[in-house]
């Protein structure tokens, strides 16, 4: 008896300081943030987010495969409030998954253009880009001429017969530019394409995309596909040898001359299940501000999403990566092409 009361006090005492946890996590301004980039410029404007706001940020880290699963294991009674993931493919496959959910914001709709945002509906916008980066193509000078390669298209032209590296086709970067250009070419000649470039390879598609750009300087291959941030971090590189790379290789910004640089984005939304949703919405707000935009876009040498704001990085600059035409294909598009694309590549066998 004297045990079993001892007992229900000591059970009390949990459940009354369990109550006084939980009331305090509601009076808490928290923000549970599962995010896919670990740059450390990020930190400092979340610091400046909390500071500002009083809101505590509560951060998960993992990759973005890792997001997508542990929010589905975790189902209606995820604590996630936000989720940021990089590459437009996978927040449309996140998308799809009904992982998210449409918010209205006046302040985004006037900051961010249409283009890098989910499709609009009566409800609002699921995902929206706070970042961009191009899907420019490096090429060999002493192989090959840069008129050769000045378009997507060209990539799959005889000319480059033995000289094309790329990643994997199924890696979103490579999935995401090549539903733009199907959406572009259309199914047929997009497929076409596709094979003329599985039939230029000059190896198998392997590595990451800075593997791409070192294969181009070693010679095992004469054009490659990387994104921007890539190149800027070897130009900004003190390492010798990441110099010598990057004296061995040009820059073409593609399709400057028809429609424009393939752009991705990293980009952020609303948990489905969010319990703290206007602290969600007040992070989305504040990622479109010139400061927080200054350190995500600018730390890891992207683009700013935000209308009207400039990049100012030398390292860009230097790749000529500061004034180029920008492709302006919904983002959406992505979401409607990808299973298509995927079958397509099956299909020619690129890998
Ligand atoms: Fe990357």
């Amino acid at each position: 008896m004297k045990h079993s009361l001892k007992l229900s006090a000591a059970l009390a005492v949990a459940a009354a300081s369990l109550g006084a946890q939980t009331q305090a996590f509601a009076q808490d301004k928290v923000l549970n943030l599962y995010s896919a980039r670990h740059y450390q410029t990020d930190e400092v404007m979340y610091d400046t987010f909390t500071k500002t706001t009083g809101i505590k940020i509560n951060r998960v880290d993992a990759d973005d495969a890792g997001i997508i699963a542990r929010l589905r294991a975790e189902g209606a009674a995820s604590p996630a409030d936000v989720i940021m993931l990089v590459d437009a493919a996978r927040l449309a496959t996140a998308d799809t998954q009904g992982l998210f959910q449409p918010i209205k914001s006046a302040k985004l709709d006037a900051a961010i253009p249409a283009n890098l945002r989910a499709h609009a509906t009566a409800d609002g916008v699921t995902w929206t880009g706070f970042s961009t980066r191009a899907r420019v193509i490096v090429y060999d000078p002493a192989r090959v001429k840069a008129e050769d390669v000045a378009t997507y298209e060209q990539l799959a032209n005889p000319k480059l017969k033995g000289m094309v590296c790329t990643r994997s086709g199924s890696h979103p970067y490579n999935l995401s530019l090549f539903s733009t250009v199907v959406e572009r070419l259309g199914d047929q000649k997009g497929e076409a394409w596709l094979k003329g470039v599985v039939d230029n390879m000059a190896r198998a598609p392997k590595g990451g995309d800075t593997d791409q750009i070192k294969g181009v300087a070693s010679g095992e291959c004469g054009v490659a596909l990387t994104n921007t941030y890539y190149i800027a971090r070897l130009v900004k590189s003190d390492k010798a040898e990441d110099k010598a790379v990057m004296s061995k290789v040009k820059v073409m910004f593609p399709n400057q001359g028809t429609s424009g640089t393939h752009v991705n984005i990293a980009g952020a939304g609303v948990a489905k299940h969010a319990k703290n949703r206007d602290n969600a919405i007040a992070f989305m707000e504040f990622l479109s501000s010139p400061y927080a935009q200054d350190y995500f876009a600018n730390g890891n040498n992207e683009f700013p999403t935000v209308k009207g704001l400039k990049i100012d990085n030398p390292a860009i600059k230097a790749i000529g990566g500061d004034s180029f035409k920008a492709e302006t294909v919904p983002l959406g598009v992505v979401a409607k092409n990808m299973t298509k694309v995927q079958q397509m590549l099956d299909r020619v066998g690129y890998k």
